[in-house]
């Protein structure tokens, strides 16, 4: 199969020859029948997210591993990690078992299940990661995402023990005392609207102790959803010593900000803004682009967190925390970092595909489009400007912060080792 008419990481226009999921050759003009036309969309390695919440088992009414994969692929998605929070808990080598084969038999990309650091996600003892490491989904990251391991003693422990298998730790950095009953970020406007601030220090505090863990017992320590410019500080200068450490950045914290609690376009306390880390201030999105765009933090992943309405139309103070974002983070990160001429589509393809391969150590995916590479390709066309309608999402939730505004660009087509899981704009 030749997939026509394409620029890879926006160069300039080539075709690709797949044969038996693998890259065979890229040039002009390929001979061959059987072909897609490419139409002079951008080319990128198959994008791999360290952060998605598939829900499955356990709140099969939010997401599913089939719904939530399905919603990746429509992303331009071939890979996903799929965090530890559900019922049960990914907290032993049966659970990370199940999940790899529900990939293996509904996924429309890979999934990677994230084990938990913690027995139960309790922070009390820590799970059985060696025998997760071994099981057949071979789990590398292990987090207790949706919460934070606040004990010093056991994430020492972990960040020890994951060494000898070369994994990372990926930390929820939320002090839980700063944050107890916290409800958006700590500013102007919680002072204003009567609600329980989010400190900015509750996640710098976390950071700064886990770098400096890291570097003690010489491990890999993984930041999730950096959302603080103090934290892009900390991470910085962990950085400038040589340790060893990662970090990630939603597309909702690189485009909104917590003024939309108050003022959005349906009026104040709409829980589409409740999320976890909370939305921030405009300088702190300038700090988290900047941070991205120099490297200092390495990826974009989506905290795709599905929620079914029940849990999100009520009342904010009971609303659940999170936001779908499989399907709308190209757009967001093209309007964000593309259009502001921080980023160009190389950019994109290390942060989004690249680079959360490594961290993930996934041998088959995030390898630049090269002969001899698997066939794991997004099409994607930036020309085109579209309102964000939930209604169309193949993931089973709602809960988007963009519904109704108009972003940049749409996934035309996603190969999955050569195999189309959408085709334009349409699941396979
Ligand atoms: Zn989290």
């Amino acid at each position: 199969m030749i997939i026509r008419n394409v620029r890879i990481t926006g160069g300039e226009p080539a075709d690709i020859r797949v044969t038996d999921g693998m890259i065979t050759e890229i040039g002009p003009g390929l001979a061959g029948a059987e072909s897609v036309d490419g139409a002079g969309a951008i080319a990128l390695p198959g994008l791999v997210d360290l952060h998605t919440h598939l829900r499955e088992p356990g709140r099969e009414d939010a997401e599913t591993v089939r719904s939530g994969t399905q919603s990746a692929a429509r992303g331009g998605y071939t890979a996903v990690h799929a965090m530890a929070n559900t019922s049960p808990v990914a907290d032993t080598a049966g659970v990370v078992e199940q999940v790899w084969r529900l990939g293996r038999e509904f996924a429309h990309c890979d999934v990677h299940p994230v084990g938990a650091v913690t027995v139960r996600l309790e922070g009390r003892q820590l799970a059985e990661l060696g025998a997760m490491a071994d099981s057949a989904a071979r789990v590398r990251v292990f987090s207790d995402d949706g919460k934070c391991v606040d004990d010093a003693v056991l994430m020492r422990r972990a960040l020890e023990y994951v060494k000898a298998f070369d994994g990372v730790v990926a930390q929820h950095a939320q002090e839980p005392r700063l944050t107890a009953g916290a409800q958006m970020n700590e500013g102007v406007v919680s002072g204003r609207l009567g609600l329980t601030g989010w400190p900015a220090v509750a996640e710098e505090a976390i950071i700064a102790r886990d770098c400096l863990l890291a570097a003690h017992v010489g491990s890999r320590l993984h930041v999730c959803h950096v959302s603080t410019a103090g934290s892009v500080e900390i991470i910085r200068w962990a950085k400038s010593k040589g340790w060893n450490i990662t970090a990630e950045v939603t597309p909702h914290h690189l485009l909104l900000t917590d003024d939309l609690v108050e003022e959005s376009p349906v009026g104040a306390y709409n829980p589409i803004y409740k999320v976890n880390p909370p939305l921030r201030t405009r300088a702190d999105v300038e700090a988290l682009r900047a941070a991205l765009a120099d490297g200092t933090i390495d990826v974009v992943a989506t905290d795709h967190a599905p929620h079914p309405v029940e849990d999100k139309e009520t009342e904010w103070s009971a609303a659940a925390m999170g936001m779908v974002g499989l399907e709308t983070a190209l757009s967001v990160v093209q309007q964000a970092m593309v259009e502001t001429g921080l980023l160009d589509w190389a950019g994109v393809a290390q942060r989004m595909s690249v680079v959360p391969a490594r961290i993930g150590r996934l041998a088959g995916q995030g390898q630049a489009l090269e002969a001899g590479a698997p066939a794991n390709i997004t099409l994607y066309d930036p020309s085109v400007r579209i309102e964000v309608d939930p209604s169309a999402f193949a993931s089973k939730s709602r809960n988007t912060p963009f519904e109704g505004m108009t972003l940049p660009g749409r996934v035309v087509a996603t190969f999955l080792r050569g195999r189309p899981t959408v085709l334009e704009g349409k699941l396979v």
